[in-house]
């Protein structure tokens, strides 16, 4: 049997490495256009940035590694131009000597990813305006940032831009990030992401949120050698662009083969990564795949995904029996102090797809308060209202956000409930979480509500009809004077069953405390005193994340 692959670093690697595990006698020959293979795209911006001090290290497996240790051939700096599947056979092209020739396949795997976009701006072409994709644009772009530029615009606030932006302040250089949306972070719901916006402020990054770039032009200002002008009619000067604003699946040679793609270009593929032609595959970036909860379809450019796709194409061709579970979008950033990460579907995914959903918000510690050193986070869980099943999950905050998410991810794949986070035995000494950890926490209050034992509403449903009802701060008299919802009466928990009396019945009553538990302990006592009570879900906290605003008496 022999099978080629287009593509040689996440997804095409992945899937030589694992052919030649199941099949000693295959011939695997692998094409790669590029000057390097199965490189750590992902570790390019910490080069950037300086962290990761050796360029070496980015280097995962080398050609003569591949053929000595898997005997996998490589034709590296040779581009693939088209697929003849009548034939079976791809044209290939040394783009060194320009020498074409073709190669025969009895399957092919196509690997080829997805490309930065490059928006077509006037000026989009002049020196300077560089994306990141491959080892040799993570080369410019070190040039020009160890060398004389001061100032870097990088246009697009996701993954990758804030990454950018964190490596780049790093180095002592200005960061300006250009977004169009309103929000960092696009997978995430827009109020998780506040504590980045403020922890980029508070590193002297400076995002423009709204606002998009129209055009580039030479600047005619000293050191400068860009200028950018914005929708807003705002102008930047900056030494370097970086466009982080997106990437398109590489689908030219499966369009020319006549091989179905997507709406978005994503070639089309069976779970087990066949495409519409039986003897080629296709993995990673480039195809189109469907959302694991929502089992719609979903193109989710990262790397664990690709990583297992190839690897799944090569059991298939070894005759193994695969079905891939689809891509659920679990992803993590770091952004300086801070990490965000999140799984399954996010709230503004699941009001597009007009499903029920309900949410839970908590601020818990990373591990046991009394241990020191803990650090606060976020979470939020989305799930079915019903059933409890789990729909996605949001984290922003210190260490420990990764561990939740990761649990969380598997609770998803395992089509687990709200119930069954209450009954999770997760690893617990001081150090390392909570003998309630967060993940029980988040099941816990979940839980409340599907039983009714905790009526809540939300941040936005109390912002809907802030007058509906009488709003009761249940925090301490200190915690009140530095900051409350305007409208609040301040009522201490401790104190309340003695002073009901200030509670008159005749309206219903919203409690509220700084993270949602004392607020649900308020709301116990009163509504078995027969009081019409809900809880504000997650709190003041959680409120502030809504940028609303807030009253108060300290001064
Ligand atoms: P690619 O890695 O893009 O590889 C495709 C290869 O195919 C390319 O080298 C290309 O030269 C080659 N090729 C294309 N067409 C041809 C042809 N016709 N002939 C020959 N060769 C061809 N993901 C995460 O999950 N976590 C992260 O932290 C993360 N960080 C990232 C940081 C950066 C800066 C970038 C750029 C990406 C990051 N990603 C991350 C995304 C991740 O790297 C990709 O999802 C993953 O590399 C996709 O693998 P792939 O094999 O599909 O495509």
């Amino acid at each position: 049997m022999k099978v080629v692959i287009v593509g040689g670093v996440a997804g095409g690697a992945s899937a030589a490495t694992r052919l030649r595990r199941l099949n000693e006698k295959a011939q695997i020959l692998l094409f790669e256009r590029g000057q390097d293979l199965s490189f750590a795209n992902c570790g390019m911006p910490y080069y950037i940035g300086g962290e990761i001090a050796e360029r070496q290290k980015l280097l995962v497996v080398t050609p003569e590694r591949l053929q000595q240790r898997y005997r996998i051939h490589t034709r590296l700096h040779t581009s693939v131009e088209s697929i003849d599947p009548e034939s079976r056979t791809v044209m290939a092209r040394e783009l060194r000597t320009g020498r074409v020739y073709l190669e025969s396949y009895d399957k092919l795997i196509l690997a080829t990813g997805a490309a930065p976009v490059r928006p077509q701006l006037p000026g989009i072409d002049l020196p300077g305006i560089l994306t990141l994709r491959n080892l040799e644009d993570m080369d410019r772009v070190h040039a020009l940032v160890t060398g004389h530029a001061r100032h870097v615009v990088i246009v697009g606030a996701g993954f990758i831009g804030l990454e950018l932006a964190e490596n780049v302040v790093h180095r002592g250089l200005k960061a300006t990030v250009v977004e169009l949306a309103d929000q960092v972070l696009p997978p995430l719901d827009h109020e998780m992401t506040l504590p980045v916006r403020k922890e980029l402020a508070s590193r002297g990054v400076d995002l423009r949120l709204n606002e998009s770039v129209t055009a580039f032009q030479q600047s005619s200002t000293g050191s400068q050698s860009l200028s950018i002008e914005l929708k807003s009619g705002a102008r930047l000067e900056a030494d370097l662009v970086i466009l982080g604003i997106g990437v398109k699946p590489e689908n030219q040679l499966a369009v020319a083969a006549g091989l179905a793609t997507g709406p978005r270009g994503g070639i089309r593929v069976t779970s087990s990564m066949q495409t519409s032609d039986p003897h080629i595959y296709a993995v990673g970036d480039v195809i189109e795949t469907f959302d694991a909860v929502s089992n719609t379809p979903a193109q989710v450019p990262l790397a664990g995904p690709a990583n297992r796709q190839g690897r799944l194409a090569a059991d298939h061709i070894c005759g193994r029996q695969v079905a891939y579970r689809g891509t659920q979008g679990t992803a993590i950033v770091r952004v300086f102090n801070l990490t965000a990460a999140c799984t399954g579907l996010s709230e503004k995914r699941l009001r597009q797809l007009q499903r029920p959903w309900r949410k839970v918000y908590i601020h818990p510690a990373q591990h046991a308060g009394y241990f020191p050193g803990a650090q606060g986070m976020t979470l939020k869980l989305l799930f079915e209202p019903e059933q409890g099943r789990i729909l996605g999950a949001q984290a922003v905050g210190g260490n420990g956000v990764d561990k939740r998410i990761d649990v969380l991810a598997m609770a998803i794949q395992g089509g687990l409930t709200v119930h069954d986070l209450e009954q999770a035995e997760l690893a617990y000494a001081p150090q390392y979480g909570s003998a309630k950890d967060p993940v029980n926490m988040l099941g816990f209050v979940a839980a409340g509500i599907l039983k009714d034992e905790h009526r809540q509403i939300s941040v936005e449903e109390y912002l809907a009809n802030p007058a509906a009802r009488r709003l009761i701060d249940v925090r301490t008299a200190t915690e009140f004077a530095s900051g409350h919802i305007p409208g609040a009466i301040n009522l201490p928990v401790d104190e309340l069953r003695e002073r009901l009396r200030e509670i008159p019945q005749d309206q219903p009553v919203l409690t509220y405390c700084q993270v949602g538990q004392r607020g649900y302990l308020a709301q116990r006592i009163l509504q078995q005193r027969g009081y019409d009570v809900v809880n504000l879900g997650g709190g003041y906290k959680t409120y502030t994340l809504y940028d609303a605003p807030v009253n108060s008496t300290r001064h």
